[in-house]
């Protein structure tokens, strides 16, 4: 026998009683974006390279090392990769299908894989999904602010509260320039004292020197100058008019003057919201900003637009730790159980019957009945039908109610009407 073969590293499966945590999170998601006036949009998970390259830079991370080439057995004319984000897809879309034709912002949302080859540990996959939220289109500092004010809706509805929210701006082509010239000035004398990365960033991407988590660079930054002391007027207007805007929607906010993104097209405000519960370096349940750059490194007009990303299984696993998962609820709630052999058709009927009022399941295997209902117990139904041969020739079932152990005869007919009528518990859909 050929060894047991198991899922590659970094991928997780996701079980059905996680699955319904992820339903809450994304009915959650769907409901905070729509109550914004966002649309639900969605983009193939396989992009061409060159869209992931130019997007997000070819300096950054991603890029350099964790990219999913996408290799069919037959050659293929294109070089296609897996997605590692999402936006850079969404501003293609919005160009290539004409959505630019409307008036701005165009408003959109998508939830879906993203595939990074990175170290896998506890929260961070090499497969994961993202809420993704984009308004393209228009450059106001509102969107930064109502972007923000949709994810901290969403955490919000599902009793997420005690997240951090760090906002910064990194400039513009007005004023970064300049300001990365100061930057790589403070940390030429200081490169023998930083880590191998940082060293290459510093000519690379020099901004990521900020964020660095490596001891040895981090007390470095304590000194180097402040984006924010060297913003163009424009930028420093939009800055303080998304502070204002958060404090206006009641969602305090913390100055990060080292936070940064590390694809190259972000622009002014860049955000992110974390939760202490997910702990250490992973500790990031959304970050964003705006983008007025991208459009352009990617074949398109120059169009500003602003938006954010957040993983699903941290805000999940945020939910876990603090305790608030919902129960996994059994597959049914009513099952219908064959008393003998040779009983698959009444039992198909019966449950064919139930099903437009309860989620209905069968069982016509030869085990036992009281097997059976041991089995019906274990996995919390509400309901069995049960029926043997003379109960299947007059059209009837034993209708036995699993708290109350109370059981009754019924005809088939009656069924829905009878369970349909019973309040049933507003389940999880998977
Ligand atoms: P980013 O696209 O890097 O800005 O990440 C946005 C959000 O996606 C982060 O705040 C995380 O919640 C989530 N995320 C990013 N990378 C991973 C990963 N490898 N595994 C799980 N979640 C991730």
């Amino acid at each position: 026998m050929p060894a047991p073969i198991r899922a590659a590293r970094g991928v997780r499966d996701v079980l059905p009683a996680e699955r319904a945590a992820w339903s809450l999170v994304e009915r959650a998601a769907h409901g905070a974006a729509r109550r914004f006036g966002y649309q639900l949009i969605e983009t193939p998970i396989i992009e061409p390279l060159e869209l992931v390259e130019r997007g997000v830079g070819e300096d950054t991370d991603v890029i350099a090392k964790e990219i999913y080439f996408v290799q069919p057995r037959q050659g293929s004319e294109q070089r296609l990769v897996l997605r590692p984000e999402a936006t850079a897809g969404m501003v293609r879309a919005y160009f290539q299908n004409g959505l630019n034709q409307a008036p701005p912002p165009a408003r959109l949302y998508t939830i879906g894989a993203m595939f990074r080859h990175d170290r896998p540990q506890a929260g961070r996959y090499r497969e994961f999904h993202q809420l993704d939220v984009e308004a393209i289109g228009e450059a106001s500092a509102a969107l930064d602010a109502e972007v923000i004010e949709l994810a901290a809706a969403w955490l919000r509805a599902l009793g997420l509260e005690d997240w951090t929210l760090e906002v910064n701006s990194i400039g513009d082509g007005a004023c970064r320039p300049a300001y990365l010239e100061l930057l790589k000035a403070y940390y030429r004398p200081l490169r023998d004292q930083l880590g191998p990365d940082c060293q290459r960033r510093l000519e690379t991407n020099p901004l990521r020197l900020l964020d660095c988590k490596e001891p040895q660079c981090q007390p470095l930054r304590e000194r180097a100058p402040r984006i924010a002391d060297h913003l163009c007027p424009e930028c420093a207007r939009a800055f303080v008019e998304v502070r204002s805007l958060l404090e206006a929607a009641g969602i305090p906010y913390r100055l990060n003057p080292y936070l940064v993104r590390g694809l190259d097209y972000y622009t002014r405000t860049v955000f992110e919201f974390q939760h202490r519960l997910l702990g250490g370096a992973q500790n990031s349940l959304a970050g964003g900003g705006r983008y007025d750059g991208l459009s352009e490194v990617i074949g398109y007009r120059p169009t500003p637009a602003t938006g954010f990303a957040a993983g699903i299984e941290r805000v999940v696993l945020t939910l876990q730790e603090l305790g608030r998962l919902p129960a996994a609820e059994p597959a049914a709630e009513l099952a219908v159980l064959a008393d003998g052999p040779d009983l698959a058709a009444p039992v198909a009927e019966v449950a064919r019957l139930a099903r437009p009022a309860v989620r209905t399941l069968t069982d016509a295997s030869p085990r036992s009945l009281g097997a059976k209902m041991r089995a019906a117990g274990r996995a919390g139904y509400r309901w069995v039908a049960i029926l043997d041969a003379a109960e299947a020739e007059r059209r009837v079932v034993r209708l036995r109610d699993m708290d109350s152990g109370q059981q009754r005869e019924l005809r088939w007919e009656e069924l829905p009407s009878l369970l349909g009528a019973e309040p049933s518990p507003a389940g999880v859909a998977g």
